[in-house]
């Protein structure tokens, strides 16, 4: 098997062939999450804008081992800034706890960060003009695993035209990332005989985070 070396290790045998210093070129720093919020704050590169009261950029743990992706948010959202509030948003609360973790554990972001009117289905070019904002906080937080949460967040994130009924609970790929598309909770407050399916797919998700 062959074995990890570790700092301390390089440093006691480079000093031990009589090396006691080298210059390491600085590592390039990772964007943050607030980088990037700074920047969505004042966005205005798709027609969402010009409705919303609050972007909303997404919340949580910026080290996040498990990621929520949802479609966009809704008129509480919009009013308060944040990502699944309201009934929606308790429910995801009560699955993310059953497996386990507090709702600041994990991290909850969105296709697009400014409302919808009407609480409509983002348009393509509204996605499309948003979706680099949460590949770069994907990138900033590395998650272990991503959920999206219903078929307009899957659809969205991975570019394809699958029916969430088909494609949930079934392990995508996306840039090394494992991740699982389940239902999206307002659509199980409507359908409460699907909920055993979505817990189901949280046990997949329990499951991978803890196996690796
Ligand atoms: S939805 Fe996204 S791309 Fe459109 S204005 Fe808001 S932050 Fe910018």
């Amino acid at each position: 098997m062959t074995k990890r070396l570790t700092r301390h290790m390089v440093a006691a045998y480079l000093q031990e062939i009589g090396i006691d210093y080298i210059l390491v070129p600085p590592r390039a720093e990772r964007e943050t999450l607030e980088d990037i919020l700074a920047e969505v704050r004042t966005c205005r590169r798709c027609a969402l804008c010009s409705g919303r009261s609050n972007v909303v950029f997404g919340v949580g743990n910026p080290r996040a081992r498990l990621l929520f992706v949802g479609e966009g948010p809704g008129v509480e959202e919009d009013r308060q800034g944040e990502p699944f509030v309201g009934a929606a948003g308790k429910r995801l609360t009560r699955w993310i706890n059953r497996i386990g973790f507090a709702r600041e554990d994990v991290y909850i972001a969105n296709i697009v960060k400014c409302r919808p009117p009407d609480n409509r289905t983002p348009q393509p070019e509204e996605a499309t003009a948003c979706l680099p904002y949460l590949r770069r906080q994907i990138r900033a937080i590395r998650p272990e695993v991503i959920c999206t949460l219903g078929g307009v967040a899957l659809n969205f994130l991975l570019g394809n035209n699958e029916r969430i009924t088909r494609a949930r609970g079934r392990w995508r790929d996306l840039d090394g990332i494992p991740l699982l598309p389940t239902y999206h909770p307002a659509y199980i407050l409507r359908n409460a005989t699907k909920e055993h399916e979505v817990l189901a797919d949280f046990d997949l998700l329990a499951e991978r985070l803890r196996t690796g």
